[in-house]
């Protein structure tokens, strides 16, 4: 695989080989040194054309476990300040030798479009509404560690579908991999068409979340929406919102996932996050570093992974500064 862009360009083989590669990643770093020289000599670049935290900083210490050079590059400090195009700033960064580019950017399309121009591996880190697919892994693989499989587990994403690009990615990995999904919200923040996937729809989250094998909740997306399009916070969470009470309507061995940044007492209570084993969010966040990992290896990679080429426990060799001629 060249690039990552979107979940759909993955079957369900692809995909679990990269949940796999993941489960032997994350070995890695349980190790006392917790690298392995798999991208050494490589060069990634972060280019983060909107704010992240989880996403970036996952990126970041996954290609640094694996060895690689990495370039943060923010569009705040940049000379797209300046009136340079987005063109000629992936082009200007592409000339210093890299050799794949994470892109994360407002505009859906941005990393198709930036695939075409420059000849380096392509990798999605979220792009507007439309995708996310290392979230989609990352999901993947918790409720995989958790529920055992996907297949015929019963998952609801709930909340604001219509802007989601998380919520787009984990329809398509969840059902790929055979699950059952269903979409719970109001009629306004669902998208207009659901037609090219296989899922269902309820608008009664209490209607359905006894039957759940897992929960993903969604934050309300107030930046990328023009207008309200739900009455109040207050309102959401009576309707939709995780509280305490409905946590106990949910079986005991649920899993209960929200990809951050969270909106408490709007999608889930405090409470519930405190205090309940069931919540995942921070095993959400974990499993970013050994699956962006699998990400990386697999599109910039020399063939197979060999997680011992470093001694197994053994320090990694320190850089030297050797000239080659
Ligand atoms: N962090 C996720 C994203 O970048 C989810 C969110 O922002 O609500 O899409």
């Amino acid at each position: 695989m060249k690039h990552l862009l979107t979940i759909g360009d993955l079957d369900r083989g692809e995909l679990e080989e990269l949940l796999d590669h993941a489960d032997r990643f994350a070995e890695v770093l349980t190790r006392s040194v917790p690298k392995v020289p798999a991208l050494r000599g490589r060069t990634v670049v972060l280019a983060f054309f909107e704010d992240s935290t989880r996403t970036r900083s996952s990126f970041d210490v996954a290609a640094r476990r694996l060895s690689a050079d990495v370039i943060n590059f923010s569009a705040g400090a940049s000379s797209l300040n300046k009136g340079e195009s987005l063109r000629d700033t992936v082009e200007t960064i592409h000339a210093m030798g890299i050799d794949a580019m994470v892109v994360r950017h407002r505009s859906s399309g941005a990393p198709h479009r930036i695939a075409e121009w420059i000849d380096a591996s392509i990798v999605n880190a979220g792009d507007g509404w439309h995708q996310h697919p290392t979230q989609a892994l990352l999901d993947s693989y918790v409720l995989r560690k958790r529920l055992g499989s996907l297949d015929g587990r019963h998952i609801a994403i709930v909340g604001d579908i219509a802007h989601s690009r998380v919520a787009r990615s984990d329809i398509e990995a969840f059902t790929a991999l055979g699950a059952r999904v269903t979409l719970v919200g109001p009629t306004t923040l669902l998208p207009p068409t659901l037609s090219p996937w296989n899922v269902e729809v309820a608008h009664d989250l209490d209607a359905v979340i006894g039957d759940l094998d897992a929960i993903y909740l969604l934050r309300i997306q107030n930046e990328r929406l023009a207008e309200p399009l739900i009455p109040s916070n207050r309102e959401y969470r009576d309707r939709f919102g995780l509280t305490a009470a409905r946590a106990r309507r949910l079986r005991a061995d649920a899993v209960i996932c929200h990809p951050g940044p969270m909106n408490l007492g709007v999608e889930i209570d405090r409470e519930v996050t405190a205090n309940d084993d069931r919540v995942a969010v921070l095993d959400q966040v974990a499993a970013g570093v050994p699956v962006r990992m699998a990400v990386l290896f697999n599109v910039i990679g020399h063939g197979r992974f060999d997680d011992t080429p470093s001694g197994g426990d053994e320090p990694v060799p320190a850089e030297t500064n050797e000239v080659h001629s």
